[in-house]
């Protein structure tokens, strides 16, 4: 069952990841990503429907436009196969189970902000408001879990993770300008929700990865000299991946922290 359900979700990921392609692209340009239809852009010829086959038409194209053979970047392909990946390790981690819906979608944002915010130091507000009524509608299909035993203290938990961590990074905008945005504020709110649905102890992992993860980081660049003490690297990408580490291990890492006590 878990098999056939991590082959489902490896095939949607591939479609979902030529989806996010054109979010990463047309969002931060306020652009529909409903029309027009994906173009090159050098020659302007439509991309045929043959042609737009996530990762295979990349590879037999060899790169190129059909028309023009003005070369694509082969982002496209690795942003289509890591979205695939990404949905295919999710569905694995949950099995068959109501929450996998809500963290499917946490993916398939967490790919679209991670890749905007290194692109463009920014998180935009038509990915990262709207998230919070999708993803407390998936995570209230999670705590309802039909079939099964309902368990709504989790989405209570959910909504305080929501407001203690929009707190924290609005406490640490405020303190700290330099190193931390609005947007960076805004998206903590959503990722509470999900960390706070898991438990307590994914909410403090969560939070506490992002800033380990991004502070070694930051650290990393200073001794190496790639980066002056003023360069600001984007926090987003450190948030979301703090998150999953929250998701993934933040339960039994915090009940070993407190047994170890
Ligand atoms: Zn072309």
């Amino acid at each position: 069952m878990t098999g056939l359900l991590v082959a489902v979700a490896v095939v949607v990921g591939l479609a979902v990841g030529s989806f996010l392609n054109v979010v990463v692209w047309r969002v931060p340009r306020g652009e529909s990503v409903a029309h027009p239809p994906s173009a090159c852009p050098r020659c302007h010829h439509v991309i045929r429907p043959r042609d737009n086959v996530p990762v295979l038409s990349w590879l037999l194209l060899r790169g190129r436009c059909r028309d023009c053979a003005n070369p694509i970047s082969a982002r496209y392909p690795l942003v289509e196969a890591g979205t695939a990946v990404l949905f295919g390790l999710t569905a694995w981690f949950t099995g068959p189970s109501w929450v996998l819906p809500a963290l499917l979608y946490l993916a398939a944002i967490s790919v679209a902000l991670a890749l905007i915010d290194i692109d463009t130091k920014r998180l935009p507000n038509a990915i990262v408001l709207p998230a919070y009524p999708v993803a407390l509608a998936l995570l209230a299909l999670a705590s309802w879990n039909p079939g099964g035993v309902s368990d709504w203290s989790a989405l209570i938990r959910a909504m305080i993770g929501a407001a203690a961590l929009y707190g924290v990074y609005l406490v640490a905008a405020l303190v700290y300008p330099a190193g931390m945005g609005f947007g960076d504020v805004k998206l903590a709110g959503v990722l509470g929700l999900y960390l706070g649905w898991f438990g307590w102890g994914a909410l403090f992992v969560g939070w506490f990865a992002a800033f380990l993860l991004g502070g070694i980081f930051s650290v990393g660049l200073l001794l190496t000299g790639r980066a002056g003490r003023k360069s600001g690297i984007p926090f987003g990408p450190w948030m979301l991946l703090g998150a999953a580490v929250g998701i993934v291990v933040g339960e039994p890492v915090a009940a070993w922290y407190l047994g170890s006590l």
